[in-house]
Formats: structure tokens, C-alpha cells, sequence
């Protein structure tokens, strides 16, 4: 008991240590500046530049490339740039370096890299029989790429390593022992969560169906086939759901806010002429 009574006293005095670094976070947290997401104008809090960003993009993809099977020559790898292609003009990102990649798993999913490198695995087929479909899901990682996700999530990890360290720095300047530090940090389970190809959030999730129902539109697809596509991946067959839905919420709420955003997306929709 001694030792827990002795251990909170630590903490208190740890925290009334942070209290003296807590300006010093509040001025990273100016200095890093405000980000607006495109379409939904929600602000961001983005530590990471842009240039960064497409650093880690660019390397990334190298590394995928280098050991991913991809696939070039087929109809479908020819679907997936057409629609890329597509569907990036109507991004108008300039500064965007978008490539557009199969690859050759029997996987159910999509993502973007920083900076426009997309990949879509064979898996994806099964769910998108028609160009407008396959738009979707390529839209939607178009959106998270546009809307700074990756680094919206780094700059989250980077806020809750520093909150972390300080607090460390904190303890022991109150005298915590250096396994009072560790406990604490232990308990604090900092890390694992900073990648530019974990799940992203809820919040995010729903953004990026928001702006890509808002592309696939611009881009000439019907935006109603996005609830054809979602529907059809939600009542997938099989005792596992696909990857791509273990990453992505799913299911009537998706859906229903997919309806609800229908208006805009078809105020905008143009049907490519002789079609
Ligand atoms: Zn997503």
C-alpha cells in the first residue's frame, strides 16, 4: 500500500512538473499551423510537410513495388490506370505524382501513398464488376491521399510521443525512480500506431467517402454505383470478412451517409458523352 501511496505521490509532483511544459507544447502546436481538408473543409492538425510526405510516399511505393507481384498488360491492370487516370484529373492536384498499380493478390483492397501512388489488388474484382465501382474504391483512397490523412496520423503519433516524453521528463524531474519512468510509460502504451498503411479513423473513413463520392462524380462515374459497391462488399460470402473491410467500417452507416452526400455527388455528375 506504502508503495502505491508512494508511487501517486510521484505522479502528482510529475504532474505538477508537466505543468511548467505544457507552453512549450502549446507553441509546437501553433507553430505546426492549421490544415482545411478538401471538400469538407474540416481543419486538421498537421505536423508533417507536404515535401515530407511525398518522400515517404515515394519511398514507400519503391519498397511495395520491389516485392509486391504487379501486374501490367491485362485488361484489368489497364482499368485500374484508366480509371485512375480519370479520376485524378478531377483531383487537379498538380504537384500529386499519381501512379496507379495492380497487384496480383487474391486480396479484397486498395490504398494510397502520400503524394498519389495508388494500388489495387486483384481481390477488389470480385466486388467491382463495373468501371464506376472500381471508381469508388479507388476514389476513396484518392480522398485519403488528398485530405492528408498519412500525415494527419503521423502528426497525431508525433503529438502523443511528445505528450509521452514529457511527461517522462516531468516524473523524473519530480524524483520518480527510473522504473516509476518506465512503468509509466508502459502504461502510457505509446508507439505502434504510426504508418502510412494502418486503418485509418473512423472520422477519416467517412471523409474519404465523402470526397470520393464527390470525384467519381466529377470524373464522369455514376455515384450511385458507390452504394452498389459497398452493399457488395458488406455481404461478402465467407466466415472471414475481406481485409479491406477489417480497415474500413462498413455496414448502414457507410451507407446511409453515402445517401445523405448523394445530392452533391449528382449536382456534379456528368455522364460522359456517347455512353
Ligand atoms: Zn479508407
Amino acid at each position: 500500500m506504502t508503495h502505491t501511496r508512494r508511487a501517486l505521490s510521484t505522479v502528482g509532483k510529475g504532474l505538477a512538473a508537466l505543468r511548467h511544459l505544457l507552453p512549450l507544447l502549446l507553441c509546437l502546436l501553433v507553430l505546426a499551423g492549421c490544415a482545411k481538408a478538401p471538400y469538407t473543409g474540416r481543419s486538421q492538425f498537421i505536423m508533417v510537410s507536404p515535401q515530407q510526405e511525398m518522400a515517404l510516399g515515394q519511398q514507400e511505393s519503391r519498397k511495395i513495388l520491389s516485392k509486391e507481384p504487379v501486374k501490367t498488360g491485362t485488361d484489368e491492370a489497364q482499368r485500374v490506370e484508366t480509371v485512375g487516370r480519370r479520376i485524378a484529373a478531377a483531383a487537379r492536384r498538380g504537384d500529386f505524382r499519381w501512379e496507379f498499380h495492380l497487384i496480383g493478390k487474391d486480396v479484397a483492397n486498395a490504398f494510397c501513398l502520400p503524394g498519389g501512388k495508388v494500388f489495387v489488388y486483384e481481390g477488389i474484382f470480385k466486388y467491382a464488376d463495373t468501371d464506376a465501382e472500381l471508381a469508388t474504391v479507388m476514389a476513396h483512397e484518392v480522398g485519403h491521399a488528398i485530405a492528408r490523412h498519412g500525415a494527419e496520423r503521423m502528426s497525431r503519433a508525433m503529438m502523443v510521443q511528445m505528450g509521452h516524453d514529457a511527461a517522462a521528463i516531468a516524473l523524473g524531474v519530480a524524483g520518480g525512480s527510473p522504473a516509476a519512468v518506465q512503468a509509466f510509460s508502459q502504461a502510457y502504451g505509446t508507439g505502434a500506431n504510426v504508418g502510412l498503411m494502418l486503418p485509418f479513423g473512423r472520422e477519416q473513413e467517412y471523409e474519404a467517402d465523402r470526397i470520393g463520392l464527390m470525384l467519381m462524380a466529377q470524373a464522369g462515374y455514376d455515384p450511385r454505383a458507390a452504394l452498389d459497391f459497398w452493399r457488395k462488399m458488406s455481404s461478402a460470402p465467407g466466415k472471414r470478412p475481406p481485409e479491406f473491410l477489417s480497415t474500413h467500417p462498413t455496414g448502414q452507416h457507410r451507407i446511409a451517409e453515402l445517401q445523405a452526400r448523394m445530392g452533391d455527388a449528382l449536382r456534379v455528375y456528368r455522364p460522359p458523352s456517347g455512353k
